[in-house]
């Protein structure tokens, strides 16, 4: 167990805010994590992962946990699939690589997303046509308030678009410690979203899929490494057909997707705007405000161009929400959770 008072978490957020925790704390086992909720009971907590979905606004008063649990088993097989149970701090996308590297497919799809297993089990990470959800069979969590473990099923986990049950009702309650998938033997790719199956090419492996989806993400996308970012920063909004119908008589080109309905059923009535076609109309892409920007290769992503506080972000974000709205009559909201 690692415990660390008053640091910078300048190296656990992806957007480089540079603010502080009071104590920072890290442990190995479900044992050490049960004895930190029980040692620091009361205070304000937070639990992050890579802090890829997170922006920090100000300095956080409580105690930042972080998992150090990194090892993945299979737990169990038959002749069409193998079920692999992933500790909530293990890197995703290392996880996938050796998903991968063995023949396993499921969550080629999902490579390159920053983040650890146990936020990306919250959160229902997605790409290229594939959600988390799809091959998550259940989740491991420990209750903070007692430390009791509960085993939660996909269907208890109440997946939805970037949604769950651990950003709702149970936000704040549960610290998710392993996610088990069940992940195919036999390769069914998953190739019709965008450009992917051009880029990938003939006879697609799970490893052909996870090169294509990198190198399709690098072009598009910031590095982690080189500018900080949260990815995404708004969600696609939803809206009723009939809005959407409004809008195409005003702008014919807008792109729209079938979305799923309150009841799960396709086409009975919303639809998806991409927020990204929203903001590029209301002018924002590769502007800045402050040390903030709307990225130039894709304005659904702000980053930290130069030095922006968390202020800067904030700024840009409500200037861009503000626009929409007055644009298009559309409130977009931001899938990165502010702490
Ligand atoms: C360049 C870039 C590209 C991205 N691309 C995508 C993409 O294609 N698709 C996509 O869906 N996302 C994408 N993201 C967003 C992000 O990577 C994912 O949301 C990821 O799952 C966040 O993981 P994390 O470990 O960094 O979580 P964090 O940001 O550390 O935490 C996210 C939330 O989960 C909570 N949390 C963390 N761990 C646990 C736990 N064990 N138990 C309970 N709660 C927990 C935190 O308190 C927080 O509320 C991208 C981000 C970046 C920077």
């Amino acid at each position: 167990m690692l415990i660390r008072e008053n640091i910078s978490l300048l190296p656990f957020n992806t957007f480089r805010m540079d603010v502080k925790a009071k104590i920072f704390a890290e442990y190995s086992s479900v044992e050490e994590l049960r004895a930190l909720l029980e040692q620091y009971k009361g205070e304000p907590l937070l639990h992050i992962g890579a802090g890829s979905n997170l922006l920090f606004t100000k300095d956080f008063d409580g105690v930042v946990l972080h998992s150090a649990m990194r090892r993945a088993r299979c737990v169990s097989e038959d002749a069409d699939y193998v079920w692999i149970e992933a500790e909530n701090g293990l890197v995703l996308d290392e996880l996938i690589a050796q998903l991968c590297d063995m023949g396993i497919s499921g969550l080629e799809n999902l490579s390159y997303i920053p983040g650890e297993v146990g936020a990306s089990a919250v959160q229902n990470v997605g790409a290229y046509g594939v959600e988390a959800k799809d091959v998550i069979e259940s989740v491991r969590a420990v209750s903070i308030a007692d430390g009791a473990e509960r085993i939660f099923s996909n269907a208890e986990c109440q997946y939805g678009y970037r949604d769950s049950i651990f950003k709702n009702s149970l936000r704040g309650k549960y610290i998710i410690t392993h996610v088990v998938y069940r992940l195919n033997k036999h390769f069914e790719p998953k190739l019709n979203y965008g450009n992917l199956s051009s880029e990938v090419g003939f006879n697609p492996t799970p490893m052909s899929v996870r090169e294509a989806v990198i190198r399709i993400r690098q072009q598009k996308l910031p590095e982690v490494s080189e500018l900080g970012s949260a990815g995404s920063f708004f969600k696609n909004p939803v809206v009723p057909k009939e809005k959407a119908d409004e809008l195409l008589k005003l702008y014919p080109d807008m792109p729209h997707y079938n979305a799923p309905s309150l009841e799960g059923r396709e086409g009975v009535g919303l639809c998806k705007i991409p927020a990204a076609w929203l903001i590029e109309q209301c002018g924002w892409k590769g502007k800045m405000m402050g040390g903030a920007q709307c990225y130039e290769k894709q304005p659904l992503v702000l980053v930290n161009r130069n030095n922006a506080t968390p202020e800067d972000i904030v700024n840009l974000a409500a200037a861009i929400c503000k626009d929409v709205k007055e644009k298009f009559g559309i409130a977009i909201s931001p899938e990165v959770n502010y702490i």
